[in-house]
């Protein structure tokens, strides 16, 4: 699912995102997706369901969007993130048959589930209402955001279920702060649990990132595969410490930022 964002919480809107200074830009990940491993990373079927043409919702998606575009590039992007190159086979892309964008009108912003007939087969459900109460100055970005975010739930694994559900959530949205796609109300701050969730974990993982290398995200995603998720043991086989002793690292880092 993807959060609602808090208003109140929101900076002024000329705010830049400073947090994302060694991310890849959208535009460059345009570049990048043409000369890097796409064809050869898994390519499922891509359908667009519609459910009412005149919301104003789906008046100004298909504005802004170019579905075509913004899907398959969101793909091979966060593919990257989260796999090595095809042909490593110490990754493992999902067998993800097909991904279906379904506008339509619902409370909240948007969810990802698997067909009932067909797990490897997903529908990403998105909210017309939602999309068009966003800002107008960060449309395109805020829906390529949340369709990073959705598409992300795609291609993940989950510890066979047994991931904390703020790992997964921390996951999708350490890849859209990776793509460069985070929005302005997003911050580093300090929280008393490390599977807070969204983008609480997604700095988290980011911090991971940059603490133990290029990678580390994959190798927590490789091993939501391998694994049935267990806490005791899942973050000191990767890390050689508990994850409480790991965001205790994170959140005195930001305490002596003064975050
Ligand atoms: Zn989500």
């Amino acid at each position: 699912m993807t959060q609602l964002p808090k208003p109140t919480s929101l900076p002024p809107s000329s705010s830049p995102n400073t947090t994302n200074a060694n991310n890849l830009q959208p535009h460059e990940q345009t570049q990048t997706a043409t000369t890097s491993t796409a064809a050869a990373f898994p390519s499922p079927s891509l359908n667009l369901r519609i459910t009412n043409l005149t919301h104003p919702g789906t008046t100004l998606f298909l504005s802004t969007t170019n579905p075509s575009i913004t899907i398959p590039r969101a793909i091979n992007n966060l593919l990257r993130l989260l796999y090595n190159s095809p042909s490593d086979p110490s990754t493992h892309p999902p067998p993800t048959s097909s991904v279906t964008l379904i506008l339509e009108d619902f409370s909240g912003v948007a969810y990802t589930v698997g067909s009932p007939t067909d797990s490897n087969a997903k529908e990403i459900h998105f909210s017309q209402s939602y999309i068009s109460h966003i800002d107008r100055s960060r449309l395109a970005n805020e829906i390529d955001g949340v369709l990073t975010h959705e598409l992300v739930h795609c291609f993940q694994y989950n510890g066979r279920g047994n991931a904390p559900g703020g790992l997964i959530e921390g996951i999708a949205d350490w890849v859209r702060l990776r793509c460069g796609l985070a929005p302005p109300h997003w911050k580093q701050e300090v929280k008393d649990n490390w599977d807070a969730g969204y983008q609480h974990t997604a700095y988290f993982l980011d911090y991971l990132e940059r603490r133990f290398g290029n990678g580390t995200v994959r190798r927590i995603n490789e091993k939501l595969r391998v694994n049935r998720y267990d806490e005791r043991v899942f973050w000191p086989e990767l890390f050689a410490q508990d994850v409480k002793s790991l965001f205790a690292d994170y959140t005195r880092t930001l305490k002596q930022q003064g975050l």
